[in-house]
């Protein structure tokens, strides 16, 4: 099939999206432009913020691709006090960024998540609710989603890491801590209790195929999941998955390959939110923008206390880890009206695919 007819099409094969993911030079420009249009046509050119507060790098798990995870001995472990993070939302706030997306290595001890409930409320207290609150806390029971829920979250980030179970088991450990079943039934679960719910898969792994990357978009659009974040794997030195480091795509084709990932997905999903990830930064300066302009709609601007920041590595080399809040604040509104965009400042943001399958719901 020619690409004009490939992209024409309104609900794309496995086969469909494997051809997609394997265009390069003026073909993928064409691919990447029609995303662009589909997300103009219907999203307009509005990106949204969220203000990203790093809590905590101590995690129960061990992923073989993550920096903070907890077999990485060489990690300085903290924790920010709750008016730390009081002091981030507040600044969010101020800056008009709408929104603030709490992240954290995972922990499931009733101290942790009392601390999450009593932030959610106090931070739904600033200005009378005026800030949107996303929770990326991995792995949790039913009670303790439905418990952040009712305390005034109303986003959730959980990433697949790969849709594909033998694939997953070669990036995390297979044992009671890590365990593919669970991860899906947490992503269900957050469905179910009502959060707008966000996941999403590293791009350029080792053993993984176009074939497996096509699942991945199919298993978003079947879960009909609100947002959605992709970014490079950057192998960190002090991980399993380093060994691999030789073995997988170069920077600048993962790069590629997770904008055609954006971009295929904007033509699946034409109104999810879809983040521009950090870590495209990372291995291209131009990285967020390139992101933006292939179909995503969302930035997630640093707000962590600037002393910890070397603590949050997930992956090596992160981006904009010296930046000041008010530096990153300038600096994006000038990044994304030079391509063309405009931040919309003191609005949550919501995912339009979301807020349309609700009121669809309840009328
Ligand atoms: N503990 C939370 C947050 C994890 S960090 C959770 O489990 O959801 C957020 C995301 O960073 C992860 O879901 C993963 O996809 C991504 N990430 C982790 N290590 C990475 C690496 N080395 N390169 C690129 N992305 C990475």
């Amino acid at each position: 099939m020619t690409l004009q007819h490939l992209l024409d099409k309104q609900y794309f094969e496995k086969e469909d999206i494997v051809q997609l993911l394997a265009t390069e030079g003026e073909e993928m420009q064409q691919l990447l432009q029609k995303a662009r249009e589909v997300k103009f046509a219907r999203l307009d050119n509005y990106v949204h913020l969220r203000g990203l507060i790093e809590l905590s790098n101590i995690c129960r798990k061990s992923c073989l691709y993550c920096g903070v995870r907890s077999d990485n001995h060489k990690v300085d472990r903290y924790e920010l006090t709750e008016d730390e993070v009081l002091e981030c939302a507040q600044m969010a706030h101020k800056l008009g960024y709408g929104s603030v997306a709490i992240q954290s290595g995972e922990r499931n001890d009733k101290a942790f998540v009392e601390k999450i409930t009593r932030l959610v409320k106090r931070i739904k207290e600033i200005d009378n609710g005026a800030l949107g609150i996303t929770l990326s806390l991995g792995e949790q029971s039913d009670e303790v989603y439905q418990e952040w829920f009712e305390a005034g979250a109303h986003r959730y980030l959980l990433r697949i890491e790969s849709s594909n179970e033998e694939l997953y088991y070669k990036i995390h450990p297979h044992d009671e801590r890590h365990d593919f079943a669970r991860r899906l039934a947490c992503i269900d679960s957050l469905l179910k209790i009502g959060y707008q719910t966000g996941t999403g898969v590293m791009v350029g792994l080792p053993f993984q195929t176009l074939d497996v990357l096509a699942e991945d978009l199919l298993f978003f659009k079947k879960k009909d999941v609100a947002m959605v974040g992709m970014g490079p794997f950057i192998p960190h030195p002090d991980t399993p998955l380093y060994q691999y480091a030789n073995q997988i795509p170069s920077a600048e084709d993962r790069m590629n390959l997770t904008l055609k990932m954006i971009a295929v997905l904007r033509l699946m999903m034409p109104e999810i939110n879809m983040v521009a990830a950090t870590a495209n930064q990372t291995v291209d300066p131009m990285g967020r923008e390139k992101a933006i302009m292939a179909g995503a709609n969302v930035i997630m601007p640093n707000m962590t206390p600037n002393e910890y920041r070397e603590d949050y590595l997930i992956y090596p080399d992160k981006a904009c880890v010296s930046d000041k809040p008010e530096e990153c604040y300038s600096c994006l509104d000038i990044r994304m009206k030079a391509i063309g965009h405009q931040i919309l400042y003191n609005a949550w943001g919501d995912s339009v695919a979301f807020t349309k399958k609700i009121s669809k719901l309840v009328n």
